[in-house]
């Protein structure tokens, strides 16, 4: 019989139960014996819920309070010094590790491979005692096996958990995973007392198998499971997902586990080579319900994977399986109440995903006549979505075939619309700029609110946020800033705003996912082609520059951005997207432009961060990704300034890339990394302006004139004066006033004080 598997269910609850639990908890609201209440209850209804979709294998330990590396961290006893000191519980300690208190910053949180979820990096050091100070992993396998489900423990793999750590401060040059035989003995320990908890099975995560990895890393592999498998009386599911193992593959050739999970949707060719790579006892879990995205699985080509594997290994040794954990879905689409029906016959979130999989396992278990009307209903929606007008806009597809190269080609080169653009801005040495948003403030989200309930009118509305803009614009003018914003006071979120105005976007009601913490996204659901049916945000940048002689920017997400942070569709590529969204901005843009707007920024901090998990994929992902934004930008004149905008990045890896956009001036976040960043930037390097972020608009502390200074005097040593722009690191929008006027005025002193120096 061939069983079904979840890897991992999104922990929130169907109305983000637990982020509530959490954050009244954390305003002292919910004690701690009512948070863990609610948390045993939110777990219990999850494995009732796989349950009762048909799921045979329900996993545990996928629940957490805030990361599941954190707790891994915690469980082994990695916690770093400076929390140690504390004198603090396990629940305050763990906290401070998430989250920061008032006397300690928070461990690092990182990017989960390319999913919009964030860990907690974990560090070692010399003197980390590994040890299993917690019972996490048990506790939950005991609780559900009380309820009476069986469940399957999911523990991060020893290799992944030391490759996705770092050296602790003060232990620098220390590689952790020459920590592996120190950390063995833990595992083996947790690996004993699931067996004797009763646990048959334990799912071990080993995602990094989709990296590029160094060769130490990759010989830890073999030695760590031969151990491992020998620990206790339990079997190890080996599970990779995201991706392909490429040249990993061969850490599996004799792997002495009890079996292997792949992910079949983002690589489906691997199947072949693992097939005959496993030894005759060895289970495949094949990974074909896709954990990353919304959409209904095509039964039929699940199926046929499933079926292939069947036909070398028998149904007793495959298991039907999410590609990865469901963690990455929104819960459930029940929730769903205002998407139509045609659209919503489409989608399959978490719940439904996990009746999927017991659907595919019956079909190959007992033929697909004993779900035969499951079976039909599925290949009418997946055709009716094929065929659907809303997916398909033909006039877009037209517009797509007569693109040509020149259309992502400014008129001239940097250096002589440089000219232009000095002459019709007039702009002094060191211009001073923000970023786009200033703080938006509780008017300002009542207001919206309002709006969208249709508790004011649109006139209202408008008004009031003209009021804002005029009120932005002339603290602006006032501080003395050279080419002014007007404050983006009507935008919720720098990509729904687009969506909510572009065919080709739905949103839904409840559909949240978990980013990091307590904290959850709603991205929207692109199903269609997409195109612009009018103009964006023309009416307020319009408004804002009549009311100004200063230059100003108009404000825009670029189509990387978008499409990153929504969820794609699965039925063309990226690549056809985000060309689609390019399109849509290249007009807006040239509407900004006809409107009077001289300067255009287009935000782009997605760029690097959409970047493949392996680096042979760079190049083909960076060309589609550079192609949109070019696309988007080089229809205007010479002496209109295109500005683009990074925040959080590693640029080393993307900076080919950046100078490829061809804007006139970049601004970066760099005010928490180091100076040495911008030494990729020297003039030799990079032919346009840039703007170094100067303060961090990430802390509420206000940045003084001679910490500026002194950056300026930094960066001047790196980057020529002609090229120099002085801005915040990033929008102000969660910033408040007081700081932010406090700041900036800082700022502008230091510019005016550095045009003096020079
Ligand atoms: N223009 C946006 C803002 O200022 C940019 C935000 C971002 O880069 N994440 O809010
Ligand atoms: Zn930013």
């Amino acid at each position: 019989m061939v069983k079904s598997a979840v890897l991992g269910f999104p922990r929130m609850g169907p109305n983000r139960e637990l982020k509530k639990a959490l954050e009244a908890h954390w305003a002292g609201k919910f004690s701690e014996a009512e948070l863990q209440q609610a948390a045993k209850d939110l777990r219990l209804q999850n494995w009732q819920l796989q349950k009762s979709q048909g799921v045979d294998i329900i996993p545990s330990n996928d629940f957490s309070f805030y990361d599941q590396v954190l707790d891994h961290s915690v469980l082994f006893n990695v916690i770093p010094k400076r929390y140690q000191d504390e004198k603090l519980s396990f629940m305050q300690r763990y906290f401070a590790m998430a989250r920061g208190n008032s006397t300690l910053p928070s461990q690092e949180m990182v990017k989960w491979f390319d999913s919009n979820y964030h860990f907690m990096r974990p560090e070692f050091s010399n003197s980390t005692e590994f040890k299993l100070v917690g019972t996490k992993p048990i506790d939950e396998f005991l609780e559900a096996k009380e309820a009476h489900i069986l469940t399957r423990p999911v523990v991060i793999g020893p290799v992944s958990f030391l490759y996705l750590g770092k050296a602790e401060k003060g232990s620098q040059g220390l590689d952790p995973i020459s920590l592996i035989n120190k950390l063995l003995p833990v595992y083996e320990d947790l690996f004993r007392k699931l067996a004797a908890a009763g646990a048959d099975w334990i799912q071990v995560d080993e995602a990094i198998l989709v990296y590029d990895l160094p060769e130490k890393v990759r010989a830890a592999f073999k030695p760590a499971y031969e151990r491992l498998s020998k620990a206790a009386n339990v079997k190890i599911l080996f599970t990779t997902y995201f991706g392909d193992l490429g040249n990993n593959v061969d850490i599996i050739n004799g792997l002495p586990v009890a079996g292997v999970h792949l992910d079949l949707v983002r690589a489906p060719g691997q199947l072949g080579s693992i097939l005959s790579l496993l030894n005759d006892s060895q289970i495949l879990s094949a990974g074909v319900v896709d954990g990353r995205n919304i959409w209904k699985t095509n039964f039929k080509s699940a199926i046929e994977i499933v079926e292939t594997a069947i036909k070398k290994f028998g149904k007793d040794r495959i298991i039907v399986a999410s590609s990865s954990s469901l963690l990455h879905t929104p819960h459930t689409l029940d929730s769903e109440k205002k998407i139509s029906e045609e659209i919503k016959d489409w989608f399959s979130f978490a719940v439904e995903k996990a009746k999927e999989l017991s659907i595919i396992a019956k079909a190959v278990t007992n033929g697909p006549d004993s779900v035969r009307s499951e079976l039909n209903n599925n290949t009418k929606s997946i055709e009716a979505r094929k065929c659907s007008k809303i997916t398909n806009d033909p006039a877009v597809r037209e517009r797509q075939s007569s693109v040509t190269q020149d259309m992502h080609q400014r008129k001239s080169e940097f250096s002589a619309r440089n000219k232009e653009q000095k002459q019709r801005l007039q702009l002094p040495l060191f211009p001073t700029t923000t970023i786009g948003s200033f703080p938006q403030t509780k008017e300002i989200r009542l207001a919206r609110n309002k709006f969208r309930k249709g508790e004011i009118t649109e006139q209202e509305y408008d008004s009031f946020i003209e009021k804002e803009i005029q009120a932005v614009v002339k603290f602006q003018e006032e501080i003395g800033l050279d080419v002014l914003v007007h404050g983006e006071p009507e935008r919720n979120d720098m990509v729904q705003y687009f969506g909510e105005k572009l065919n080709g976007f739905v949103f839904t009601q409840n559909a949240w996912v978990q980013s990091y913490g307590s904290r959850c996204v709603q991205p929207p659901l692109i199903v269609g082609d997409i195109s612009r049916p009018k103009e964006m945000t023309v009416k307020e940048s319009k408004y804002a520059q009549s009311i100004t002689n200063k230059p100003m920017k108009a404000m825009l997400t670029g189509p990387v951005t978008i499409l990153a942070w929504s969820f794609p569709r699965d039925d063309i590529p990226r690549s056809v997207q985000c060309q689609q969204l390019a399109l849509a901005l290249r007009d807006e843009i040239l509407d900004l432009e006809k409107a009077g707007l001289k300067v255009i920024q287009v935000d782009e901090p997605a760029l690097r961060e959409t970047c493949p998990l392996r680096k042979k994929d760079f190049p083909a992902y960076l060309e589609w990704a550079v192609n949109a934004f070019r696309l988007a930008t080089a229809g205007v004149e010479n002496d209109t300034q295109i500005h683009s905008h990074f925040c959080y990045s590693d640029f080393n890896e993307i900076f080919d890339a950046i100078r490829c956009l061809d804007a006139d001036v970049v601004s970066i976040e760099n005010s928490k990394s180091d100076l040495k960043l911008l030494s990729v930037f020297d003039s030799q390097n990079y032919p346009a302006c840039i703007g170094p972020g100067i303060w961090d608009v990430h802390s509420p502390r206000v940045a003084l004139l001679e910490e500026i200074q002194d950056r300026v005097r930094e960066i001047l040593k790196r980057v020529p004066a002609e090229s120099l722009w002085i801005n915040p690191d990033c929008g102000l929008k969660t910033r408040n006033w007081e700081e932010t006027e406090a700041s900036l005025k800082n700022m502008v002193a230091a510019a005016r004080s550095a045009r003096e120096e020079y």
